[in-house]
């Protein structure tokens, strides 16, 4: 009788902190926003003869509410390794562009049986193989750019070696130094010789309400922003295509356009997993969300987010 009583006050305690861990996890959180500022961006120069296309590498599904704050628990959300290739008159960049051919040796090698089961999802074709199929010289690459470098940005490396791949020197020093730590970035990304890094750093040219930035070709078409947080050097890029279309990819500073729209960050304990400054990256996020309120012509483009990816030209059609 006794033992079934401790075993009864056992299991009332074990569902007490069950119930209290999910309604923390789960509970919808916005993050503190922003006093209402001008968030307003900048109209290109020029944007003559860009067009880009998008394409994805992979893909997971999920509960919603495990992507962010206040998602649903009975709607699915559609996760993707995507990239977008973008035709410049001066060059070609691949911005991201999902997991790469290594992408299983490099699981294998990096993560443990559990977080080879977070992280499992269906591969597609990567990068290269799309282009090869599509009778697309993967050799009109000019250059990568990445958001960042954890594993999931970075396992493009590989897969263009000699192309220069451009992300700020903030990112690439933080993604050096954590590597040996941090489960979210894989070292042969990062040390291959074969590399042609060109990292850049952001300047002190404020645009819209980001302080600093970076025009790569000087015409306003593609301008990278700084969206520190889920790693120190994260960047987000606006680019601005031949039809006047105008995009923001935004990386993984929010992995829902939902979650920008509504402020929502990611749930505890998937930022303790994934975004190295957590409060950097809620104060991002609140700036995010205040240049969605201003500016409703841009379209968001987070990398995971399946159905907004979704909304460009798929490729190989460009627009
Ligand atoms: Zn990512």
């Amino acid at each position: 009788m006794r033992i079934l009583k401790i075993t009864g006050s056992v299991l009332a305690v074990l569902l007490i902190s069950l119930l209290a861990f999910f309604t923390y996890q789960f509970w919808p959180r916005t993050v503190e926003t922003l006093a209402d500022i001008n968030a307003k961006i900048p109209a290109p120069t020029t944007s003559t003869g860009v067009r880009i296309s998008a394409f994805s590498t992979g893909y997971n599904e999920s509960p919603e509410a495990v992507i962010y704050s206040g998602g649903s628990v009975f709607e699915t959300h559609k996760s993707v390794y995507s990239g977008f290739i973008i035709e410049h008159p001066k060059a070609t960049i691949l911005l991201e562009g999902g997991v790469g051919e290594n992408i299983g040796a490099e699981h294998a090698a990096n993560f443990n049986a559990f977080e080879r089961q977070l992280f499992a999802y269906t591969k597609t074709q990567t990068a290269r193989e799309r282009m090869i199929g599509a009778n697309y010289d993967p050799s009109k690459i000019d250059r990568v750019l990445l958001t960042h470098l954890h594993w999931d940005h970075g396992a493009v490396i590989p897969d263009f070696d000699g192309v220069p791949i451009m992300t700020t020197n903030a990112e690439l020093a933080f993604a050096r130094a954590e590597a040996p730590t941090n489960f979210s970035i894989f070292e042969e990304h990062l040390n291959r010789k074969n590399t042609n890094w060109q990292p850049f750093d952001l300047s002190d040219v404020p645009y819209g309400p980001f302080k600093q930035s970076f025009d790569m070709f000087l015409d306003g078409s593609i301008v990278a922003v700084p969206l520190g947080g889920h790693t120190n050097g994260s960047i987000g890029v606006f680019v601005t295509t031949d039809q006047g279309q105008r995009y923001f990819f935004i990386g993984d500073a929010s992995w829902s356009l939902d979650a920008v729209k509504n402020a929502n960050p990611k749930i505890p304990l998937v930022q303790g997993l994934v975004d190295h400054d957590k409060a950097q990256t809620e104060l991002t996020l609140a700036l995010l969300h205040e240049v969605y309120k201003d500016n409703p012509e841009i379209q968001f483009v987070p990398t995971h987010d399946g159905p907004i990816v979704d909304l460009l030209a798929q490729f190989p059609k460009f627009e």
